[in-house]
């Protein structure tokens, strides 16, 4: 059983500044950090860390931090495709946080654009009815239609996480089998029709419904220092348990992606934050219901 990944790979650069400048200022700061991010990227290291044979297909640039993507997610488990670069620029993310606890994102989009569906589709070709079709909302509205459409008539799974929102892709969920959505999102695109749902409440927990059950999992207690990928790591992790074990998301698949995630937000940074292999085996390993 495959995980094919369709998204983006950034690199997420993070700033301590005083304030969030002003129009026309010029301000100092201190870069903190560096670290692969991008929701695609995130979910599929996660994934790939528990085992799951896992295909990320992500643009990267031809630049020095196409380069420094490569070199750091050869360390990881997953396979990236395409293996040649796809844009000139790779993506970027510059995560300002001042010293009020506020912060402001500024993200690129240029390489994960320049990613057509007919340069994924070769990446896809090798899957076989059943395995895993993910895709997040950082493609236009119409090149996840398309690889989802794909999906379907080749019998894969799909599983969608609408983020960033886009109020256009509530008319995607005749495509979709598994919803992973945050409650903003659900409140805008009101899933219909899905054969799973799960919806995530941050601090609060998270609530799974399926034609037969509907679980909620309070999220597990643990000192916040940096919330950054818990959404991430919260599907992947759910995802690969139900995988692991052969079933649909259940409620031991929902105890398993809280504890994963309480471990990301008790750390700061990126994929640096995100459990280790063998945290990952020790967890998925607990079968406490
Ligand atoms: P992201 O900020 O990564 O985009 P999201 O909005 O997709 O996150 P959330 O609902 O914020 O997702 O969080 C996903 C899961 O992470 C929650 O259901 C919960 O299990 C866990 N989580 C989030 N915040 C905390 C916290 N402060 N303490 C413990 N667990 C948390």
């Amino acid at each position: 059983m495959r995980i094919y990944v369709a998204g983006n790979i950034v690199v997420d650069e993070t700033w301590s500044i005083n304030d969030l400048p002003q129009k026309g200022a010029s301000i100092h700061g201190v870069k903190t950090s560096q670290d692969i991010g991008g929701k695609g990227a995130n979910q599929a290291i996660v994934i790939s860390r528990c085992g799951i044979d896992t295909r990320l297909i992500a643009a990267i640039g031809d630049d020095s931090n196409g380069r420094w993507i490569r070199e750091n997610i050869a360390h990881e488990p997953v396979t990236l495709f395409p293996t040649e670069y796809s844009s000139p620029h790779s993506d970027a993310s510059i995560i300002l946080n001042s010293s009020d606890g506020d912060n402001a994102i500024i993200t690129t989009t240029a390489a994960a654009d320049a990613l057509t569906v007919e340069m994924i589709l070769p990446y896809l070709a090798d899957a076989a009815p059943g395995d895993i079709l993910l895709q997040q909302g950082n493609f236009s509205i119409e090149k996840t239609r398309a690889l989802f459409s794909w999906a379907k008539t080749r019998g894969m799974k799909t599983v969608f996480n609408p983020s960033p929102v886009n109020p256009d892709f509530a008319q995607l969920w005749p495509l979709v089998d598994i919803a992973v959505v945050n409650q903003l999102e659900a409140d805008l695109l009101q899933p219909a029709g899905v054969s799973t749902l799960i919806v995530t409440q941050g601090a609060a927990g998270a609530l799974l419904f399926t034609a037969t059950q509907r679980s909620f999992c309070p999220a597990s207690p643990t000192q916040a220092v940096d919330s950054t990928g818990a959404g991430d790591t919260f599907l992947a992790v759910l995802l690969a348990s139900a995988l692991l074990r052969g079933v649909e998301p259940d409620r031991l698949a929902l105890q398993h992606a809280s504890q994963a995630a309480a471990i990301t937000v008790s750390r700061t940074g990126t994929v640096t934050a995100f459990p280790s292999q063998q945290e990952l085996a020790a967890l998925l390993a607990t079968r406490s219901e």
